[in-house]
């Protein structure tokens, strides 16, 4: 049984949204692009994953969770999918990535080969599992549960490995998962389904997912950096402005009433979790403090925090 699904990380829409605010020529123009790319690649793979593991309906007692982050000791782990069993847990490290994979053993290397032959080896995604699988212990044993830990690497279909020997672990294609699971042997049962199901809800409760904003603090961007405006949704350009009580782009004369509620969650992503009244006509390029006082109080995602001058708004 699935106890937790995955969902698109947020952060892939807060790049988008970064990335039009910011100049064509901007120089973390190019870092943003890359990391989307990534981050897209990921989530696919993922995906791949989780349509092949639906497959596996194993008869006994399990729990299924995906990406699940978890804090030991202050430090974050995060896993790509976990699976409880009666006797293991074994957790999966997803993996898509666009160029060749050449795997050398002795001493276990993880090598990718670029378009023009070019080889560069990457972070051993089972040097991240060891670490992710001694996190998990650590926390199991908190909560009184030993048990074995496994780990595989999964790489997505589209992917082309190559191995010069086999390798000490298992490495394996997302479509071979639900193959490779069903031969996974039970052996002596740790934990029953009672304990499966309290320890599978103890996760999804402790499931802390990362934060990765405000983005313009990660690329070190200042306020003048980020173009302001209203994102019109019929052209795509930030070309809406407020007239005659509502919104209407410049460009392409769309109307709307609510675009600025938009314009609240990119700041949140870019700038920070809060917003004054000059800070969102400045974002929004509105003149009237009144108008924008209406038009904030009108957010469902927001509370006014203090009176006056001194206010702000927390967005939620
Ligand atoms: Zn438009």
């Amino acid at each position: 049984m699935i106890y937790k699904n995955r969902r698109a990380p947020v952060e892939i829409e807060g790049l988008i949204t970064l990335k039009r605010r910011l100049a064509r020529d901007h120089p973390v123009q190019k870092d943003i692009t890359k990391r989307l790319y990534n981050m897209k690649a990921g989530y696919s793979g993922e995906r791949q994953y989780d349509r092949y593991i639906s497959e596996f309906k194993p008869s006994y007692p399990h729990a299924i969770l995906h990406d699940v982050c978890l804090k030991q000791d202050d430090i974050y782990f995060q896993m790509d999918s976990l699976l409880v069993t009666p006797s293991k847990i074994i957790i999966s490290e997803v993996k898509n990535l666009a160029e060749k994979i050449i795997v050398k053993t002795k001493p276990l290397q993880f090598i990718k080969e670029r378009q023009n032959g070019e080889r560069v080896p990457f972070r051993s995604p089972v040097t991240e599992l060891d670490r992710k699988i001694h996190l998990l212990r650590l926390w199991l044993k908190c909560r009184r549960i030993d048990i074995p830990i496994e780990g595989i690497v999964v790489f997505a279909y589209n992917n082309e490995l190559q191995f010069e020997e086999k390798p000490p672990v298992d490495l394996i294609f997302t479509y071979e998962i639900a193959a490779h699971l069903r031969n996974v042997a039970m052996e002596r049962e740790i934990l029953n389904r009672q304990t499966i199901h309290k320890l599978a809800n103890e996760m999804v409760s402790a499931h802390r997912p990362f934060n990765p904003f405000p983005l313009a603090e990660r690329y070190s961007l200042q306020p003048g950096d980020i173009i302001p405006g209203v994102f019109c949704p019929s052209c795509n350009q930030l070309t809406m402005r407020w007239m005659q009580r509502r919104w209407k782009c410049l460009n392409c004369d769309q109307i709307g009433k609510k675009e600025h509620q938009q314009a609240v969650r990119e700041w949140c992503f870019i700038q920070k979790n809060t917003i004054t009244n000059r800070e969102f006509r400045s974002f929004t390029l509105l003149n009237s403090r009144h108008t924008a006082k209406l038009l904030l109080a009108g957010i469902p995602q927001l509370q006014k925090i203090g009176k006056s001058k001194g206010s702000f708004y927390k967005i939620y």
